[in-house]
């Protein structure tokens, strides 16, 4: 339950109230908005400024607050990326709901989660030591993040533009959340990221090789134990490799 709410105007003030006990970040507050549990304080975003979409050398960086829609009309964002987004939620949903906000919420079954795993975006977390008086920022990997979870604000998100990305999907429905979906990016390096979505805690990764030999394999290991009240593993292996040399045969 909420209790205080909170409207920083400067990043230095929010991150002197999220240093506090009991104080969480709010995006979209589509989430947040229905936590049940202990009571929080809410250090609303949305006058800070991190709305902004902008391309940095070979980089497209995404404010922590801009919206999921936002980012799906933005001309800059990857199609296959926009395909993505348009699963994650439905439109309502996606005009509130923030890229960070998304990304801390994300499942296995998180298309976005999914799509920025396989490209490996990187992830700006600030921290305020109380104790010292001192910001702190650090960049790591989405991997590392949806693994640690670290405490902090997220600040930005960055995805790279010089590398090949595609996503495929099987769902129920044509509006449904995918059951099993693939997301591969190349760089020009031959570097190849398979990430497959549509089941468990969390998006899997399934191949970071140096070329795209062996996905068909990759994407079979990954799912092998990948059975729920939706699919079994053996539906989820065979269809995700499909996926994941359909997703190769765009480039
Ligand atoms: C009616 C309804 C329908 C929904 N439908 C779907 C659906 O179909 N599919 C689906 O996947 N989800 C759905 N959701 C869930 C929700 O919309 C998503 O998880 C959403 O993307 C969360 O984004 P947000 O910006 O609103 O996050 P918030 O609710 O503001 O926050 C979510 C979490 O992220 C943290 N957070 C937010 N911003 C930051 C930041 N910058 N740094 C660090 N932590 C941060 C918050 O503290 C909180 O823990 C639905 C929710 C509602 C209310």
């Amino acid at each position: 339950m909420i209790t205080t709410y909170h409207r920083p105007q400067t990043l230095d003030e929010a991150l002197a109230l999220l240093s506090r006990p009991n104080t969480q970040p709010l995006g979209g507050g589509t989430l947040l908005s229905h936590h049940k549990s202990d009571p929080i304080e809410a250090v609303d975003l949305q006058s800070l400024g991190l709305d902004s979409i902008t391309r940095k050398g070979n980089d497209l960086e995404l404010g922590a607050t801009l919206t999921l829609q936002a980012l799906f009309e933005s001309e800059d964002c990857p199609a296959a990326l926009k395909t993505a987004i348009k699963f994650e939620a439905p439109i309502n949903i996606r005009n509130t709901a923030t890229v960070a906000g998304t990304l801390v919420a994300a499942d296995g079954r998180s298309t976005f989660g999914t799509a920025l795993l396989s490209l490996d975006a990187k992830i700006t977390v600030m921290s305020n030591q109380s104790s010292v008086n001192s910001e702190q920022s650090s960049v790591i990997g989405v991997g590392e993040y949806l693994l640690t979870h670290p405490k902090g604000l997220i600040t930005s998100i960055s995805i790279p533009l010089n590398a090949k990305f595609a996503f495929e999907y099987v769902s129920k429905t044509p509006a449904d959340k995918p059951l099993i979906c693939a997301a591969l990016t190349q760089w020009n390096s031959g570097r190849t990221r398979l990430v497959l979505g549509g089941y468990g805690k969390s998006p899997l990764l399934a191949m970071d090789g140096t070329e795209a030999d062996g996905l068909d394999t990759a994407a079979r290991n990954a799912y092998h134990e990948a059975t729920d009240e939706w699919a079994s593993a053996d539906y989820r292996m065979d269809v995700g490799a499909t996926l994941a040399k359909r997703c190769l045969s765009t480039f």
